[in-house]
């Protein structure tokens, strides 16, 4: 998708390029590159799993524009708001996708659910994750500058199987969590029972 295109499906109130300067304006550099980069490689997966193209490449492009708020300005969102407290016990890492899709919102003019929960879902993953969810949260882990130990693997297992990507990354995740003694996220671990264990719930709570 070229910076100059026009994005046809009204999902966002503007050009490709317009949308580029108005995140590139919240981030330095670096992390504009990265979401440049996570947009590509969002379209490529969404092309092998016939995924809205144009989707991929707003939630791509948008998906870490939270990133650089202060703690203050998400605090102040999340009470806004009025959404769950619990949030308020972490931080960033989790604030800047599920709290960072308001911002998105109020400030971008982007309402299409299906993007914002891609954005609200890209760092945890959730139980139930549409194609679009899916492609923008392996997009942002194998993009082309990730170097991990297994990114190769990971790249592999994802083009070949969406789904089997998810559950790479996210048993990942949890094991690096893990090792490192990190508290780990309500929805990271409902995700790990869902995605990794497979654990049906019959129940709902
Ligand atoms: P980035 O924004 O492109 O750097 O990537 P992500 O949004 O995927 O991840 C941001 C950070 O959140 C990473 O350092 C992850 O390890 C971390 N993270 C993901 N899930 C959890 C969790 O459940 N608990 C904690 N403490 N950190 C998490
Ligand atoms: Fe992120
Ligand atoms: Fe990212």
């Amino acid at each position: 998708m070229s910076e100059t295109m026009h994005y046809q499906q009204h999902l966002y109130p503007g050009t490709r390029e317009a949308l580029g300067e108005a995140v590139h304006k919240k981030l330095h550099d670096k992390r504009f590159n990265h979401c440049l980069r996570v947009e590509q490689t969002a379209i490529q997966l969404a092309e092998e799993n016939g995924v809205n193209l144009e989707k991929a490449s707003i939630a791509g492009l948008i998906h870490d524009y939270a990133k650089e708020r202060s703690d203050e300005e998400f605090v102040g969102m999340i009470k806004k708001h009025q959404m769950d407290p619990d949030l308020l016990n972490w931080g960033n890492a989790v604030w800047h996708g599920v709290v960072g899709a308001e911002f998105i919102r109020d400030e971008l003019g982007i309402y299409d659910e299906d993007i914002l929960n891609a954005v609200r879902h890209h760092t945890t993953g959730a139980v139930e994750m549409s194609p679009l969810e899916q492609v923008v949260y392996m997009a942002d882990y194998i993009e082309p500058k990730r170097d991990f130990d297994g990114v190769d693997d990971a790249r592999d297992i994802t083009h070949k199987d969406l789904r089997a990507g998810v559950a790479y990354q996210t048993k990942q995740t949890m094991l690096y969590l893990a090792k490192k003694n990190a508290p780990i996220y309500p929805a990271t671990l409902l995700t790990f029972n869902r995605w990794v264990a497979q654990k049906q719930m019959k129940y709902n709570y």
